[in-house]
């Protein structure tokens, strides 16, 4: 079959270094469920001794929250998140698409009712037509679950004007099994919004970075470093002390995790969780697909902010903060879930 890319898929060598960083081999001990493990059964797949839709294969394709763990210490580079978007393309097709998905891919391709559903949730107001930028995203699910997160980023950077046209950036397609309409998807908002975009999305920054380029887009915390936007050091005042969520694909896909560490070091008191980099589970629709995963994972997460003893939790993607505020409601736990804008803002 030609499902993947065979240089990618031929970068691997076997060495198992990925296998420690991968949430779901902690979770079962299986190598199948590793990176090393999926790549060969890639490699099945290709050479054609393993069949697509094995159930067994497709239970991997499944587990794998694609939180590109395995990336970042892998010696021999290969773009794991890249085979795995390809690996569903094939796999997710027609009737294998998981029935949870596809609601959820037929809203977010509709850019009325997006539009129609944030704007009743009160979302930043959109500015004028074809301003040549910096555009603030107002994305899909963020809009309307997190309409305060776009109004925050503004009060933090008055100049970022949120963008007209499309909601979605595709991220959401390309990791359920449709990755050319989400690559469409990411440059039609890439036309619509000329110059540069500013998503406060860890998720929408690494897709549209991919397929736009990485010059295109800039995740807010870094455009608040790169602008010089961090308030000035306050004397005398109690700082809240906070735990940082980073956002897999940010950390992962684009390496962004020092600014976020910046900015939220210059209003509190960081308090550096032992999991932060580690997938909360959420992981798109991952929480959806595999409700008991994804509690097995946030789980110890939620033990060690409940020992840290912190104020609030900042998160800088929207799946990531629905996760965890939902985790941390149900642990009955007096911590504040916040978006990074809005700590910024001084909107919590
Ligand atoms: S670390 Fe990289 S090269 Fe080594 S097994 Fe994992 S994916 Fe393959
Ligand atoms: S993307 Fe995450 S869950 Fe999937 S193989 Fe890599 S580290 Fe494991």
């Amino acid at each position: 079959m030609n499902v993947f890319d065979p240089e990618v898929l031929g970068r691997c060598m076997s060495c198992g270094f990925c296998l420690p960083a991968c949430p779901t081999y902690a979770l079962t001990g299986d190598e199948a469920s590793s990176p090393r493990g999926r790549i060969t059964l890639m490699r099945g797949i290709e050479d054609g001794t393993v069949s697509l839709f094995d159930p067994a294969v497709q239970e991997q394709a499944s587990m794998c929250l694609g939180c590109r763990a395995c990336e970042p210490v892998c010696p021999a580079g290969v773009s794991y998140g890249l085979l795995l978007e390809q690996w569903r393309d094939t796999a997710w097709r027609g009737r294998d698409t998981p029935w949870l998905v596809r609601p959820l891919l037929a809203l977010t391709r509709h850019d009325l009712v997006l539009r129609v559903l944030g704007r009743l949730r009160r979302h930043a107001r959109p500015g004028p037509r074809r301003h040549p930028g910096p555009h603030l995203l107002l994305g899909c699910v963020e809009r309307v679950l997190f309409p305060g997160v776009s109004r925050a980023a503004r009060a933090v950077d008055p100049d970022l004007q949120p963008g007209r046209g499309p909601g979605c950036c595709g991220a959401l397609h390309a990791h359920n099994g449709r990755l050319g309409e989400g690559e469409a998807m990411a440059r039609a908002l890439g036309d619509r919004l000329p110059g540069t975009i500013v998503t406060t999305s860890g998720g929408c920054a690494a897709h549209l970075a991919g397929v736009l380029g990485r010059d295109r887009v800039a995740e807010l915390s870094e455009w608040i470093v790169r602008r010089g936007l961090l308030p000035p050091a306050r004397t005398g005042q109690a700082r809240p002390r906070v735990a940082i969520q980073d956002s897999c694909h940010l950390r992962n896909g684009l390496g962004v995790s020092a600014t976020i560490r910046t900015a939220v070091g210059a209003v509190a008191e960081i308090v550096e969780l032992p999991s932060a980099r580690d997938c909360c589970g959420a992981a798109g629709t991952y929480s959806l697909l595999r409700p008991r995963e994804s509690a097995r994972i946030i789980a110890p997460k939620v033990r060690e902010i409940a020992d840290a003893g912190v104020d609030l939790v900042v998160t800088v993607n929207p799946g990531c903060q629905r996760q965890l505020r939902t985790a941390v409601r149900r642990a009955g736990l007096e911590v504040e879930v916040v978006h990074l804008a809005e700590l910024m803002a001084g909107q919590r």
